[in-house]
């Protein structure tokens, strides 16, 4: 057997396949092709990658890739070299631009980049945002039955006024549609939290910035409320969403020192959120594994998780005959700071940085370039593609 790519001195961790050591992965035709050690064949290239860590490709539910939201980052500069090779856009674009959307970005990017369609026409463009006749669920069903390849529901989220149109309207286009929907939600004394996740939602829907400060997640003496557990129980779905307010240590450590962790760990990455909280994948995964959160645990909620929650199960795995995305991390140890979107710090001894990222079994990132021959064993080189 002759595999195109061969990763070999990783420790693997796989959680859906139960892997957790030292393993090979061998890579053909853009698919996970063996994994184990000791793998009979040859491979027209093999690359030692010392010691790292070999994940499934990380899976990042909640960022922002397309102009609507004028703080867009494009995807693959912002995900690939994070490791990360499937991102969800969480509502950018609305139904009203979908398509051009999916043409500009998703069709052109060198990741996968899968979306939430805001329940809002016009997308996360300003003040249209607060416009309750922007909010139609039929049109958003529409457009998230046209495209399946790309959809994963409906987003609602920012809607200041009084009423459930925004919240209601994103879950009544996933019912339509039969999906899932995010919910990025402000509690008003006219509508609550606890009646969006015990009365509203549906089992397999997701609330987004579960650890922001203005969510009611604690109590007065910081106990987690009980509406949280039975939300759980119920089958809601709580997701990280970092971003530039959204993630607060101060919230999120008591909340896991009593077992409430996130389902899944996502960024919201958009311009704010990149610089000084320093949303990046590998750095809000570094921040779990400073409150606590073994590494296993980590990739689970980056990988597996994630890819059962958006009901993309092909992803977020090393199986073989998957595609072969996969990420290549360095757990570095030494005396690091986190900081959250308050601007508070937590220390840390260990760090996730990604050196290599795959997908669909091509190099896409090669920070020290472990898969390059030296140049002075390289003859007359030309220009790689
Ligand atoms: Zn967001």
């Amino acid at each position: 057997m002759d595999y195109d790519l061969l990763l070999t001195g990783g420790h693997v961790i796989d959680p859906k396949n139960d892997l957790d050591g030292r393993a090979d992965i061998a890579v053909q035709d853009g698919k996970i092709a063996a994994v184990g050690l000791d793998l009979q064949g040859t491979a027209k290239k093999t690359v030692d990658v010392g010691g790292g860590y070999i994940t499934p490709g990380l899976i990042d539910i909640h960022l922002h890739a397309y102009g609507r939201f004028s703080a867009w980052l494009h995807p693959d500069h912002h995900n690939l070299p994070y490791g990360v090779t499937t991102c969800v856009d969480t509502g950018s674009a609305g139904w009203q631009h979908f398509p051009d959307f999916v043409e500009t970005i998703m069709k052109t990017a060198q990741m996968r980049v899968l979306a939430f369609v805001n329940i809002v026409g016009a997308g996360m463009a300003g003040a249209c945002e607060q416009d309750i006749s922007e909010m139609n669920p039929e049109p958003c069903a529409d457009m998230i039955r046209q495209y399946p390849e790309y959809v994963v529901g409906s987003k609602s989220a920012h809607y200041g006024g009084p009423g459930w149109e925004a919240a209601q309207g994103g879950i009544d286009a996933a019912r339509m549609a039969d999906t899932i929907t995010m919910v990025d939600f402000a509690p008003q004394p006219t509508r609550s939290y606890e009646d969006l996740l015990t009365e509203r939602m549906a089992p397999g829907d997701i609330h987004t910035h579960l650890y922001a400060s203005h969510i009611p997640l604690l109590d007065e003496d910081k106990k987690v409320n009980e509406y949280m557990w039975k939300a759980r129980e119920r089958g809601v779905i709580f997701d990280t969403g970092h971003g530039a307010g959204s993630f607060w240590f101060r919230i999120a450590v008591p909340a896991m020192q009593q077992g409430f962790q996130p389902d899944t760990i996502s960024t919201d990455l958009h311009r704010s959120s990149r610089l000084r909280p320093n949303a990046t994948m590998n750095a809000t995964m570094s921040k779990f594994l400073a409150m606590g959160m073994p590494l296993q645990e980590v990739i689970y909620r980056s990988t597996q998780r994630p890819a059962e929650v958006i009901r993309r199960t092909e992803l977020g795995h090393l199986s073989v005959g998957a595609e072969a995305d996969v990420a290549v991390l360095e757990l570095s140890q030494g005396d690091y700071g986190f900081v959250d979107s308050g601007r508070a710090r937590i220390d840390g001894a260990q760090k996730l940085e990604c050196r290599m990222t795959l997908k669909a079994g091509e190099v896409v990132w090669d920070e020290y370039g472990k898969s390059c021959p030296l140049w002075a064993d390289a003859g007359e080189y030309k220009q790689a593609k």
